[in-house]
C-alpha cells in the first residue's frame, strides 16, 4: 500500500484516484473547489458500479480508500507519491509544484499529468526537482495499461526506477513520447484494452485474486438517513487504516454525524467542524461527533 495524493478531482482526478483505490492504495483527493470535490463520493460510486456491470470488479468495491481533502497540506503531508491532475495552465500548475514541494515528505515523488506543457517550466520554482516527472494516464485510466512518462531536466534516474516499479505493480507499462502529438487512444482501442482487462480477471490472476484474503472487519459506514449500518461493501480495512485519515497519528476514535464515517482523530474532527468542512469519505456536511472508545 502506498500513500497517494492526487491533487485536482476533474475528469482525469477522479479516474486516477478510483484506478489508486482499486489497486489497494490509500488515496487522498484535493482540490479547492468544493463543489467538485463533494461530487466525488457519487462519481466514484458510478464508477464501481460500471465496473461491476462490466465485470471488471469482482469485489463489491475498491481495495484502498479515497478521502476528499479541501486542505493541500492535509492530502501531500504522507504522500509518498503526488499526481497533479489541475487544469493544464503553466501558472496554476508552477504555484501548485511550489506549494507542493514544499509541504510534502522530501523524498516524495511529485508528478503531472499535463498533455502539452514543459515539466522543467512547471517545477521551475519545485524543492527537491530530482523527484518531479510527467506521467499522463490514459482516459478512462481503469484498465488502460499505457502510462506516458516525460522526464524533465532535473529528474533522477531513481525517481523513473520508482515509479516504474510501483506503477508495473499495478499491471500499468510505461511508454516515452514519440514524436511531438500525445498518444490518445481511440474508442476501438479502449474497447480492445477493456476486453484483455476482463480476460484477466477471469484468469484470476487480476487485482482481485491477490487481495481476496479475508482482512479485519472494523469499517464503520452508514448510509445516510438511516442510522448506523455495518455495510459489508466497504469493510475491508487494513491496520493502517485504523490510523485518523488525516493526521494519520492519532486513533480514529470519532463518528462524523449524520453520514456516521469513522475516519479521524476527535482533534481532526474539531478541526474539521470549526471550518465547516465535510466528511472526507463522504463529504457531508458534519454537524456534529461523537467520541468513540475503543475497548
Ligand atoms: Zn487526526
Ligand atoms: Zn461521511
Amino acid at each position: 500500500m502506498v500513500c497517494i495524493a492526487v491533487l485536482g478531482c476533474g475528469l482525469l482526478g477522479v479516474k486516477i484516484a478510483g484506478e489508486m483505490a482499486y489497486h489497494g492504495h490509500k488515496v487522498k483527493l484535493y482540490d479547492s473547489n468544493l463543489t467538485a470535490l463533494n461530487a466525488v463520493y457519487d462519481k466514484i460510486e458510478e464508477d464501481k458500479e460500471w465496473m461491476k456491470s462490466e465485470g471488471l470488479l469482482s469485489n463489491n468495491t475498491f481495495i484502498g480508500q479515497i478521502y476528499c481533502l479541501s486542505r493541500l497540506e492535509d492530502a501531500v503531508k504522507h504522500a509518498d507519491f503526488v499526481f497533479e491532475a489541475v487544469v493544464d495552465d503553466l501558472p496554476i500548475k508552477q504555484d501548485l509544484f511550489e506549494r507542493v514541494t514544499q509541504c510534502c515528505p522530501p523524498n516524495c515523488i511529485v508528478a503531472t499529468n499535463t498533455l502539452r506543457l514543459d515539466i522543467t517550466a512547471i517545477v521551475e520554482r519545485a524543492t527537491n526537482k530530482e523527484r518531479t516527472v510527467g506521467l499522463r494516464f490514459l482516459y478512462p485510466v481503469y484498465y488502460i495499461p499505457e502510462v506516458e512518462i516525460t522526464p524533465g531536466g532535473f529528474t533522477s534516474g531513481k525517481t523513473i526506477e520508482t515509479v516504474r516499479q510501483v506503477l508495473e505493480n499495478m499491471g500499468k507499462t510505461l511508454f516515452f513520447r514519440s514524436g511531438s502529438e500525445p498518444l490518445v487512444l481511440s474508442e476501438e482501442q479502449r474497447e480492445e484494452r477493456k476486453k484483455a482487462c476482463i480476460g484477466r480477471l477471469k484468469e484470476n490472476c487480476g487485482v482481485d485474486y491477490v487481495f481476496s484474503g479475508n482482512l479485519p472487519e472494523l469499517g464503520h459506514r452508514a448510509s445516510i438517513g438511516s442510522g448506523i449500518n455495518y455495510d459489508q461493501t466497504n469493510s475491508n480495512m487494513s491496520d493502517a487504516d485504523r490510523d485518523c485519515a488525516i493526521c494519520m497519528d492519532r486513533t480514529r476514535d470519532c463518528l462524523l454525524c449524520p453520514c456516521h464515517h469513522m475516519v479521524t482523530c476527535t482533534e481532526c474532527a474539531k478541526s474539521l467542524l470549526n471550518r465547516r468542512d465535510g466528511c472526507p469519505i463522504c463529504r457531508t456536511d458534519i454537524t456534529e461527533m461523537i467520541r468513540v472508545y475503543h475497548s
